[in-house]
C-alpha cells in the first residue's frame, strides 16, 4: 500500500550470521505477512491490523507496514497517543491519508480508548482531540460526554470527526449500553445534522469467542442487532460493522460482517491454544526472544540457586546464566518453570526470575557412576526463550504458549511484556514485499 517512491524508516536488520551477543527480539515480518493473508483469506473481508501496545511487543511501525503491504486496509490501536505516533510513522513512510484526492484508497487508522474532557478543553488549541482530527483518524464514541467533546473539538478544527458507536453487547467493559444507546444515537443525529460528526461505524467487541460452544458469541450478535435497529431508527446508517478479533475472525463465520480486527493472530497466535494451536490454524509465530549465555558454572548437588533458594540442584549440576529478567518482561511467575532452549537441549529457569537475569539448568555435571561430564554449552551460546516451534533436532524451540501454560497466564501477555530494554531487529522490509531471511 505506501508508494514505491516513498522513503521508507530504516528498521534494525538482524544481524547476519544470527550473533547474539545481547539480548534480542527478532521479528520475523515474512511472518507476520503471511498471518496477515492467511486470516484474510478465512475472514473473506476487509481487515484490520491491530498494532497496539508497539504491535503487542514486535514494534509498531515495522509491523503496521508489514499488514498494509499484505493486504490491511485498517490499522487499529487502543490509545490516542499510540495513534498519533502511528500517523507520524505512516507519513514519514509515505501512506496517503483518507483525506483529499487519494481518499478512498488510504488505509484507515482507528483508536478507541479517548481522553476525558471537558467541551472546553477539548477545543482548546493544544487539545488531544483536535490533534486526533488533524490526523485523520477514525475515533470511537460510546458516551454522551465524549460527543460533546469530541464535538467542540470538530467545531474548534473545522473538520468532521469520523466516529464509530461502540456498544456494549454483553462484555460489559466500554460502549453504550442498551439503556444509553437511544439518547447517545439521537445527539449523534443532531451532531451529524449540525456537520461536526459522520458516524461512520457500528461496533463492538466480544468476551467468550473463544468458547464456541458457550452462546456468548450469539447473544452478542442478538444484541448487536438490537442497537443496529436503534441506531437506523434515529436516522443513522453507519457503512461499516464491526464485532470480531482473531478469536471471532476464525470461529464465528456470523461476526466477520464488514470488517475483522486480527490483533493476536497477525503474530502468529492462536486466540485459544485449547480450540485450535496457530499451527493448527496456519500461523507462524513471527516473534522468537534470544539471549547469550553470559556463564556456564558447575555446581555442587544441593546449592539453592537465585534469591530464596528455592530450587537446589539435585546432582552436581551445569548452570547457565541468561542476561533477561522481569524487567525485560519475563514473568516472575517463570521461576523455576519457564521453558528454555539451548541447541538442541530443551530445559528451563531454575530458582527466581531476578530484575535482569535468570539461570537456566544445563543438566547433570556427573554420570551415574560419578565421572565428570562436560558442560553441554559454552557462554556465547544462545538460548532461545520463545519462538516458533522447531521442527528439526537440531534446536530447541520453546513456543509462546508454553510459556503462558508455564506462568499461568496467555500468549498474549507474553509477547505483549516484553519490556522496552529488548532490543527488536527485524527479518525483511517493512512494506517491500521483500521477506528474504538472512
Ligand atoms: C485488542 C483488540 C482486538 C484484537 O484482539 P485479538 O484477540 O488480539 O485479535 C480487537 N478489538 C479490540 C477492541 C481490541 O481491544
Amino acid at each position: 500500500m505506501p508508494p514505491s517512491t516513498a522513503p521508507r524508516p530504516a528498521v534494525a536488520q538482524c544481524a547476519r550470521p544470527p550473533a547474539a551477543t545481547t539480548s534480542r527480539a527478532v521479528v520475523d515480518l515474512a511472518a507476520v505477512a503471511h498471518n496477515g493473508r492467511r486470516l484474510a483469506q478465512v475472514a473473506g473481508v476487509p481487515w484490520m491490523a491491530v498494532v497496539k501496545a508497539d504491535a503487542y511487543g514486535h514494534g509498531l511501525g515495522p509491523v503496521a507496514l508489514t499488514a498494509l503491504s499484505a493486504g490491511a486496509s485498517w490499522l487499529g490501536v487502543a490509545q490516542l497517543a499510540e495513534a498519533l505516533t502511528l500517523r507520524a510513522l505512516l507519513d514519514e513512510a509515505g501512506v496517503s491519508r483518507p483525506a483529499g484526492e487519494s481518499a478512498s484508497q488510504a488505509p484507515r487508522l482507528l483508536t478507541w480508548l479517548l481522553p476525558v474532557m471537558e467541551p472546553d478543553r477539548a477545543a482548546a488549541e493544544d487539545s488531544p482531540l483536535r490533534a486526533a482530527l488533524a490526523a485523520d483518524l477514525d475515533l470511537s464514541v460510546s458516551t454522551l460526554p465524549q460527543l460533546e467533546a469530541l464535538s467542540a473539538a470538530a467545531r474548534a478544527q473545522g473538520r468532521v470527526a469520523r466516529l464509530h458507536l461502540k456498544v456494549d453487547t454483553g462484555m460489559s467493559r466500554g460502549g453504550a449500553t442498551v439503556e444509553e444507546l437511544p439518547a447517545l444515537a439521537a445527539a449523534l443525529r443532531r451532531a451529524e445534522d449540525e456537520g461536526t460528526v459522520d458516524v461512520v461505524g457500528l461496533w463492538s467487541h466480544l468476551s467468550r469467542a473463544d468458547e464456541p460452544a458457550s452462546g456468548s458469541t450469539e447473544e452478542h450478535l442478538e444484541r448487536y442487532r438490537q442497537a443496529e435497529q436503534v441506531v437506523l431508527a434515529a436516522g443513522l446508517n453507519p457503512p461499516t460493522h464491526h464485532l470480531a478479533a482473531t478469536g471471532g475472525l476464525l470461529w464465528h463465520p456470523q461476526a466477520r460482517m464488514d470488517l475483522v480486527r486480527a490483533g493476536i493472530g497477525l503474530y502468529g497466535l492462536s486466540p485459544d491454544p485449547s480450540v485450535a494451536t496457530g499451527a493448527e490454524l496456519g500461523l507462524r509465530p513471527a516473534m522468537r526472544l534470544e539471549s547469550p549465555l553470559v556463564q556456564v558454572k558447575r555446581i555442587e548437588a544441593g546449592q539453592a540457586v537465585s534469591y530464596g533458594g528455592t530450587w537446589s540442584a539435585p546432582t552436581d549440576r551445569w548452570v547457565g546464566l541468561v542476561p533477561l529478567g522481569y524487567s525485560d518482561g519475563i514473568p516472575r511467575a517463570a521461576s523455576s518453570a519457564g521453558p528454555v532452549g539451548v541447541g538442541s537441549l530443551m530445559t528451563s529457569i531454575v530458582g527466581r526470575v531476578c530484575m535482569d537475569q535468570v539461570v537456566i539448568d544445563l543438566g547433570p555435571a556427573v554420570d551415574e557412576t560419578g565421572a565428570p561430564l562436560p558442560a553441554p554449552a559454552r557462554v556465547g551460546e544462545t538460548a532461545v526463550l520463545w519462538g516458533a516451534p522447531e521442527v528439526s533436532d537440531q534446536e530447541a524451540v520453546p513456543t509462546a504458549d508454553e510459556w503462558a501454560q508455564a506462568c499461568g497466564t496467555i500468549n498474549y501477555e507474553i509477547v505483549t511484556r516484553l519490556g522496552a530494554r529488548v532490543p527488536r531487529c527485524y527479518i525483511g522490509e517493512p512494506g517491500t514485499g521483500d521477506y528474504s531471511r538472512p
